[in-house]
């Protein structure tokens, strides 16, 4: 070697391609994003995740949270909030007021949503009203099959749970577009604006409620959509303001190329960071610092809402497991160290002008860092503290982790945020960490199986981590 190239080894530094540099992980990636791709057809909203985390918890031993017991090394356990997030922990052998090692992930994901009075008859289509939720780029959304999902309360206090359109031969749903023929002026409102929200709408039915003995019914094929979903779930058109009610892609999760190594789907914003941080927690066994892993929803819009991580939840969770062992709480937020695990976006070369190439993150590079989410001047960004990047860096490369750094986009291009601040604002040492995602916030958003399973390496070497 001469000299040049003695000192470029030495003194430069790029992050590899995993493909390249570990040719033998493929087969485990492969394997292990089966399980995350089962998780994302079948857990696509925040409630349906929050069920099947805690069926996984249960059948790994966990049980849930008591009010003050005291709990001892190893023993698992879990605290449902309102049925939409979760918190739960594997006990360490140090004391809390050591600190914890906590992993904040979110189950939500952009979607449109039902009005409150959402059913409504328009030259003979029955339509539902929308309203979307989370940051969505709303031309993506037409023409493509929906699913609906949630729950409805009825008036007696009764709980019906509603999902059309995930079953083999279940009937879907769509919201309609202009054919290009008649587009010419649609075509000149700017892309923002090319759907609106209020063109949104979703069809529901064409056909009329038929009763011999009447002609003439009013709104007739709403009539006849109210009918079948009264048939299906013994509901009216009021329940809907007691309902909570998400359209989704009703689409699978598919393998993508020709080598099967991106996976695409939609919610992996940030269903992905949520299974890997699940497992990561489910496969830790005897931790020094008592793990806390979360499963938040309402990210998307602010983290707003009780279920979401500017509620405090997270908080008294933690303040009455440290209470049961006489600890303080005050000491177990200053000595925590915590990710927030969510999703940056990957480098996209058709679209190169909106990144800086020497600080994004790249498909297939491992889990990213980031140090600061945010806008313009870093604004409502956290700002990892060099010590915090430090801690966490050592981490991933004694545990022979890949990662990578990325901001979200060049400067001034944009910018987002995470749940960091609200983990940062608790007193504790916070920075992100996700995986690198294309098409984010799209109903078909693209992950590399090599990085899903890095990042889920990433977090179990996090949470089992004693320095
Ligand atoms: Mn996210
Ligand atoms: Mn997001």
């Amino acid at each position: 070697m001469t000299k040049a190239k003695d000192m470029q080894k030495d003194l430069t530094w790029e992050f590899p391609h995993i493909g390249k540099v570990e040719t033998q992980a493929k087969e485990a990636a492969y394997e292990y994003c089966e399980g995350y791709k089962e998780f994302l057809n079948t857990a696509k909203t925040e409630r349906e995740f929050t069920a099947k985390a805690v069926a996984a918890l249960q059948a790994a031993g966990y049980v849930p949270m008591e009010d003050g017991k005291c709990y001892k090394p190893g023993d698992k356990i879990y605290y449902v909030n309102r049925g939409k997030s979760l918190a739960m922990s594997t006990i360490g052998t140090a004391t809390l007021d050591e600190g914890v090692r906590l992993n904040a992930a979110h189950i939500d994901s952009p979607r449109l949503d039902l009005k409150p009075n959402p059913v409504y008859e328009n030259h003979e289509v029955a339509y539902f009203k929308t309203h979307y939720y989370g940051g969505i780029r709303k031309y993506q959304w037409v023409t493509t099959p929906l699913a609906m999902h949630g729950v409805i309360v009825k008036k007696n206090g009764e709980i019906v749970n509603v999902c059309i359109g995930e079953a083999e031969g279940d009937p879907v749903f769509c919201v309609t577009d202009l054919l290009p023929h008649l587009g010419a002026k649609q075509n000149e409102r700017k892309l923002g604006e090319g759907i609106k929200g209020e063109e949104l709408n979703i069809v529901i039915g064409s056909l009329p409620f038929v009763d011999e003995e009447e002609e003439s019914i009013k709104d007739a094929v709403k009539l006849n959509a109210l009918s079948l979903l009264n048939q299906m779930y013994g509901i009216t058109e009021q329940d809907f303001m007691r309902a909570e009610i998400e359209f989704v892609p009703a689409t699978k999760a598919a393998d993508i190329g020709l080598d099967r190594s991106l996976i695409g789907a939609y919610g992996q914003d940030d269903k992905v960071c949520a299974y890997t941080a699940l497992t990561a927690e489910i496969d830790t066994k005897a931790p020094y610092y008592t793990t806390v892993t979360i499963l938040a929803d309402k990210e998307e819009i602010g983290s707003y809402g009780n279920t979401g991580l500017n509620s405090d939840f997270v908080l008294h969770y933690l303040e009455d497991l440290v209470a049961a062992q006489g600890g303080n709480i005050r000491k177990l937020l200053r000595n925590t160290t915590a990710l927030s695990s969510d999703v940056n976006g990957a480098y996209d070369p058709t679209f190169a002008s909106v990144y800086e190439e020497r600080n994004s993150c790249f498909i297939n590079k491992g889990p990213v860092l980031t140090k600061y989410t945010g806008a313009r001047g870093k604004s409502g960004s956290n700002d990892a503290s060099a010590e915090t990047m430090a801690k966490i860096i050592n981490i991933m490369d004694e545990a022979k982790v890949y990662w990578q750094i990325g901001e979200l986009g060049a400067v001034d291009e944009g910018g987002g945020g995470t749940v960091a601040l609200y983990v940062a604002a608790m007193d504790m040492d916070v920075v992100d960490l996700g995986v690198p995602i294309l098409c984010m916030h799209s109903p078909f958003e693209l992950a590399s199986k090599l990085d899903v399973y890095y990042t889920y390496k990433a977090f179990a070497a996090f949470l089992s981590s004693a320095k």
